[in-house]
């Protein structure tokens, strides 16, 4: 007799239970994933809810959707192995009603519903709201690269082309000098290099001229179009750093809002912009208007940091916090920092490091901000002038608006450990999408296509919180509530 546990005989008779809702239990995420969709108005999220009078009847919208929302949760996301899925998987079959769609109608599906599946993303986090998810007041914000299918190999930009053309004029150069040597030995000695060794060169050569001409096709394409990059593999992936000490990658900038209570995703937005610094507004009022506070926290690194971005998010009423960044060049060249210069609102004066006023002497425009310069009459005969300026007198600037920025600093000067909150906010979704999606990330070409794809990870994330937080059976009574 064996000491291992023993499985049943294949040939055994078996009573298997007669429902296939006795294989899913009331703690299956699907009873979750079929309640949600249940309460979707499908048509008014603009999906195609209307039966065609003629022709061979189509799947309904809300099965398509169960089936993506199955996959994105249980990180199986090609459309074939879906389509597989839906014949072997019992809680598949469970929740299709042993409906099986090819996978060319599941891949339409997703191509084809863009828009809606984004608003269905949307609706699972206002119901966040709604069962009370969302009272918190502190959401953090960040971006991170997420990996397109274009590779690095397959992106160019001017400087790269540029390098190509130089590496192979240089490599033509020695072919051709390669065929002058040969012709000279000919006319010298009379003797004839080996045949394959010239072949060689000829054919080494030919494949320079076309990879140049290809180079040369694509400089021209950004001379039409204005691009500064070109990615032939998904138009619209970017070559963008991911961090100061890690190499580059070709793809898309994620911009996310998490709150920090449940650390669900709130907002988010697919970019092809490698920077974070225009998108601090943009994702905190998102933020904000799902939120149920009327006093948001948004709190992002020092990458957000913009004057005009930090004023709007102030202006729309949420309290930022955003490091600044330390780039002075003064402080650089060992001079004296702005920061050394402490400024009077009430007599609108900067006192310096020396106790001189610097006061004001006009107002300029660059860049369409309007700045206030400062001055001192003493610089001239200052002991402290080699440590401040080289120039007649120090200079300093004031944005008319850096009022705004002094409160944020002193928001953050009152309590730095807010920024420990972000990190230990954001890095969890990102962690947890990033290993669901696997080493190549996005699968889909295209921002429209890509935007698609993020929205059913962020839904799938979210939903997967929700169950944690609040059990399956708790979260199907809020939903039903
Ligand atoms: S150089 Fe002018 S601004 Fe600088 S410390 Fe001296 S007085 Fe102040």
């Amino acid at each position: 007799m064996s000491h291992f546990i023993e499985g049943l005989d294949r040939r055994q008779t078996m009573l298997l239970p007669e429902h296939l809702d006795d294989y899913v239990d009331e703690h299956n995420p699907v009873r979750a994933i079929d309640a949600f969709t249940d309460m979707l108005d499908l048509a008014a999220l603009g999906f195609n809810a209307h039966a065609a009078a003629t022709g061979r009847p189509g799947y309904h919208p809300g099965l398509m959707m169960r089936i993506y929302l199955y996959g994105y949760l249980n990180q199986v996301q090609s459309s074939r192995r879906l389509e597989r899925e839906c014949g072997r998987n019992l809680e598949l079959i469970w929740l299709t009603g042993r409906l099986k769609p090819d996978f060319k109608t599941i891949a339409d599906f997703r191509k084809d519903n863009g828009p809606a599946i984004r608003k269905v993303c949307q609706q699972f986090v206002a119901l966040c709201r709604n069962i009370g998810l969302l009272d918190g007041d502190v959401v953090a914000i960040d971006g991170s690269r997420f990996k397109a299918v274009n590779s690095k190999a397959k992106n160019y930009t001017r400087g790269k082309l540029r390098q190509k053309l130089g590496e192979i004029d240089k490599a033509i150069e020695r072919y051709l000098g390669e065929l002058d040597r040969a012709d000279e030995v000919f006319e010298q000695t009379g003797t004839v290099l080996p045949g394959a060794r010239m072949e060689r060169t000829l054919k080494k050569l030919k494949h320079l001229q076309k990879e140049a001409t290809r180079y040369r096709s694509i400089e021209q394409r950004m001379d039409e179009t204005g691009e500064t990059q070109v990615s032939l593999t998904d138009p619209d992936a970017r070559s963008m750093a991911t961090t100061a000490r890690m190499p580059r990658i070709v793809g898309y900038n994620v911009q996310t809002a998490v709150e920090a209570d449940n650390h669900l995703i709130i907002a988010h937005e697919v970019t092809m912009l490698g920077f974070d610094r225009d998108a601090l507004s943009m994702m905190a009022v998102a933020a904000n208007d799902v939120m149920t506070t009327d006093q948001l926290i948004a709190i992002a690194d020092k990458g957000y940091y913009k004057g005009e971005e930090i004023v709007a998010s102030e202006e729309a009423g949420i309290s930022v916090v955003v490091p600044k960044p330390m780039t002075s060049n003064a402080a650089a060249r060992g001079q004296f920092d702005k920061a050394d210069f402490a400024y009077d609102a009430e007599k609108d004066v900067y006192l310096c490091p020396a106790g001189e006023d610097l006061v004001y002497r006009f107002t300029g425009q660059q860049d369409g901000k309007a700045l206030k310069t400062y001055w001192s009459g003493a610089c001239t005969g200052c002991v402290l002038k080699a440590k401040c300026t080289t120039s007649k007198e120090r200079r300093v600037r004031r944005w008319e608006k850096e009022d705004v920025l002094d409160w944020v600093q002193e928001r953050l000067d009152k309590d730095p450990a807010q920024l420990a909150v972000r990190s230990m906010t954001v890095e969890h979704p990102y962690g947890t999408i990033k290993s669901w999606m696997g080493a190549t990330h996005f699968k889909m070409r295209t921002l429209k296509k890509v935007a698609t794809e993020m929205a059913l990870h962020v839904l799938a994330y979210n939903m997967t919180r929700v169950m944690n937080i609040m059990g399956i059976p708790a979260m199907i009574a809020a939903m039903k509530a």
